[in-house]
């Protein structure tokens, strides 16, 4: 009967919603426990130049391997620890990292790479972030000319009315600030314009499609022109073709960063790998 089906779907939608909700819990009570077991990793993905295809950075990325989940991607686990406050302190680990990261380059040599970090809305939204980040910058003693924020767009419209002078005190300490996912959000081009953002990071959603979708070819050709207009680089995320890389940098693309050029790795084989062992061993 009618009455028995809608018994019975609201059952299973009861049901679908427990599993949901039980395995929410269960991620947030395994994240709670995982800075301390020493869960974390930061993987590295190196970054392009659009010109002539050299290193000129590395996106820092989090890889969480619980101990009862098993590997987690972020995309699942990035939403749980901001739903429960939890990216606070995940996200202070990832800073404390990646800055040592970039101090030790910075001990090593003149022409160190960048280093992207990315910041969740929630991170960025805190009122005592920017000591923090100065706090951690001091403590590491790293450079922070040589690293980017990557700040999301919705972040920055969720952001409130200080948002502008938020990012100026980034500037004053000299990171850099890049807006991620762009195009993917809500973002006013006016609000760009005041913005004193550095980079756009065309979504790789935008760049999947290229260069047989048109629709995909026009996103990519206005951010470019949008970028130039405004003074502003552009990185394109997601970069897995030579057709996909040869048609951005046509268009003047500044940056690429995809898995034709590298995968995110652990930082002792992204940069510590074959080719230190051999120059040491030569
Ligand atoms: P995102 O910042 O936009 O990072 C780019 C994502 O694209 C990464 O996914 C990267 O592994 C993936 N990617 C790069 N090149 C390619 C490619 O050629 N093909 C494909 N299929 N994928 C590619 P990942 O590492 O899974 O991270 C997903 C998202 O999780 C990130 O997107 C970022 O929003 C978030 N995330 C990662 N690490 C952190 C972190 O330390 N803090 C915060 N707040 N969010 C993070
Ligand atoms: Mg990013
Ligand atoms: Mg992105
Ligand atoms: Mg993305």
């Amino acid at each position: 009967s009618a009455k028995e089906a809608g018994r019975n779907a609201y059952q299973f939608f009861r049901d679908e919603m427990n599993l949901h909700a039980q395995h929410q819990l269960r991620m947030s009570s395994a994240l709670r426990r995982a800075l301390e077991r020493d869960e974390f990793e930061l993987h590295y993905q190196p970054q392009v130049s659009g010109a002539d295809g050299r290193i000129v950075g590395y996106e820092a990325l989090l890889r969480w391997e619980s101990g009862v989940l098993g590997r987690v991607p972020p995309a699942e686990f990035i939403p749980v620890a901001e739903a429960t406050g939890l990216i606070l302190p995940i996200g202070e680990w990832v800073l404390r990292t990646a800055f040592a990261q970039q101090a030790r380059w910075r001990e090593d040599g003149e022409d160190t790479p960048r280093l992207a970090i990315n910041i969740s809305a929630l991170q960025f939204r805190h009122e005592g972030f920017v000591a923090k980040l100065e706090q951690l910058l001091a403590g590491a003693g790293a450079d922070p000319a040589r690293i980017e924020l990557e700040i999301t767009e919705s972040a920055l419209m969720q952001g409130g009315g200080d948002m502008v002078e938020r990012l100026q005190r980034l500037r004053r300490i000299g990171f850099t600030l890049a807006l991620d996912d762009f195009g993917t959000g809500y973002s006013s081009l006016a609000y760009l314009k005041r913005f004193p953002i550095e980079r756009l990071k065309i979504d790789r959603s935008f760049v999947r499609d290229l260069p047989d979708d048109p629709e995909d070819c026009a996103i990519a050709d206005a951010t470019l022109s949008l970028a130039r207009d405004l003074g502003m680089e552009v990185v394109a995320e997601g970069v897995e073709t030579e057709a996909q890389r040869s048609y951005l940098t046509a268009r003047g693309c500044h940056v690429l960063q995809g898995y034709l050029f590298g995968r995110p790795q652990p930082a002792r084989v992204a940069f510590d790998g074959p080719g230190d062992e051999a120059r040491m061993a030569g």
